[in-house]
């Protein structure tokens, strides 16, 4: 065994065992990362056994490695199935790792080294398959899954070019052949690179949810300003040929309900309002908070009609069940501005639109549904 083996390889491999327990503590709890770290463990200490060889009883010290390595790809592939939630379960890999360790060490004892190579080698083989085909069957088409798939493919043809290795030339698959060597290299490469992709699929998906929080109106549950604005412009980047419908929905006399039962009531009808909104939206609509009591849904592909109809639904909810659900003597009410334009013709017409529409409705005397687009002043009393 080489220095370069022999420091870098298990130094390496136990940095990333660490670094999945790191993930897992920082927030990702999740299963898979854990047994991962285990499985990278094992291949550390394998490692290090391995660099014992010579100084103790190689009877003693290469069954303790290769049952650290069988360990070691048992742990690999559960991981890998739990990360797509199709593990083998405690029992599974319990039983896997009793017969892999089984078809190593019989032989152990009756036949040959070379035997013995070919056996686990043979059984490694045939257990990468089985991890390989239910992987394939429960990937998702991400290029994360497509690099894990090669990554077990490389590693389940390495067992089977060693085992066919050993049967044709004894050369090849001697340890200190640079065959072997390169093997060994590349699989623990392949394993770093997989680990390094399933550390970056970590950290994406915890970036995903950091961007999906900051997107959130944490009162409401709908999305904040940011968040809207954000949707609405990634859908004008991709824009095609299709009709857009924008609705402004604002809470009539906010402020004085404010002052009349406190800010916190206040909040609780903002809270009303926003499941409304959501619950007699469609769910591709963007549905957002764009000001204190003001908010938006922009729908791809509704028809004026169809959003004049959404918005009389939600300001009927409003009216006859938020009062029995938040208390009070006197009706919520809300009034709503709603235009459609193609997409052609751009965001900011389609809201100033939309906001005139808006402000005619107040200033007909709110509680009111305006389409702006059959012309100023032409209104729809709900
Ligand atoms: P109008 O019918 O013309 O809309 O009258 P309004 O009283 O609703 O007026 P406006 O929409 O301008 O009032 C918005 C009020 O919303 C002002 C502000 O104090 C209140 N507000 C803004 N954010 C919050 C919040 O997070 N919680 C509560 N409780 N009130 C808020
Ligand atoms: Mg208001």
């Amino acid at each position: 065994m080489t220095i370069m083996q022999g420091i870098i390889v298990p130094g390496g491999v136990l940095i990333l065992a660490v670094s999945f327990i790191v993930a897992w503590l920082t927030g990702a709890r999740r299963f898979y990362l854990l047994v991962l770290s285990a499985a990278y463990i094992a291949l550390a200490i394998g490692f290090c056994l391995m660099l014992l060889r010579g100084r103790f009883s190689d009877d003693l010290i290469l069954p303790l490695a290769n049952g650290t390595f069988i360990l070691c790809q048992v742990l690999l592939g559960e991981a890998l199935l739990e990360r797509r939630g199709k593990s083998f379960g405690l029992a599974g890999n319990a039983i896997a790792f009793v017969i892999l360790l089984a078809v190593y060490c019989i032989p152990y004892f009756l036949a040959s080294v070379e035997i013995r190579t070919i056996a686990i080698n043979t059984g490694l083989f045939l257990y990468m398959l089985i991890v390989i085909s239910r992987f394939w069957i429960h990937r998702e088409d991400t290029i994360h899954d497509k690099m894990i798939f090669c990554t077990l493919v490389v590693l389940g043809v390495m067992h089977i070019v060693r085992t066919l290795g050993l049967l044709y030339t004894n050369q090849i698959t001697a340890p200190g052949s640079i065959f072997w060597q390169f093997l060994q290299m590349y699989s623990l490469l392949l394993a770093m690179v997989l680990a390094l992709e399933v550390l970056a699929a970590h950290f994406v998906e915890s970036l995903n949810n950091l961007n999906s929080l900051r997107d959130r109106d944490h009162l409401t549950g709908v999305l904040n300003r940011a968040g809207f604005d954000r949707a609405v412009s990634s859908f004008y980047h991709e824009r095609t040929d299709t009709v857009l419908s924008l609705t402004l929905l604002d809470i009539d006399n906010f402020k004085t309900i404010n002052d009349s039962r406190g800010h916190p009531a206040g909040d609780r009808v903002l809270m009303t309002f926003g499941q409304i909104l959501l619950n007699q939206s469609r769910g591709t609509d963007v549905v957002g908070r764009i000001g204190g009591d003001e908010f938006a849904i922009f729908s791809v592909g509704l028809d004026n009609l169809g959003a004049l109809a959404m918005a009389e639904r939600i300001s009927a909810h409003f009216r006859e069940n938020a009062m029995s659900a938040l208390g009070g003597d006197t009706p919520f009410t809300c009034s709503a501005g709603v235009a459609t334009m193609r997409v052609e013709r751009g965001y900011e017409a389609l809201y100033a639109l939309t906001d005139s529409a808006l402000y005619s409705a107040k200033r007909l005397g709110r509680n009111r549904v305006v389409s702006g687009n059959r012309g100023p002043g032409i209104e729809r009393a709900v």
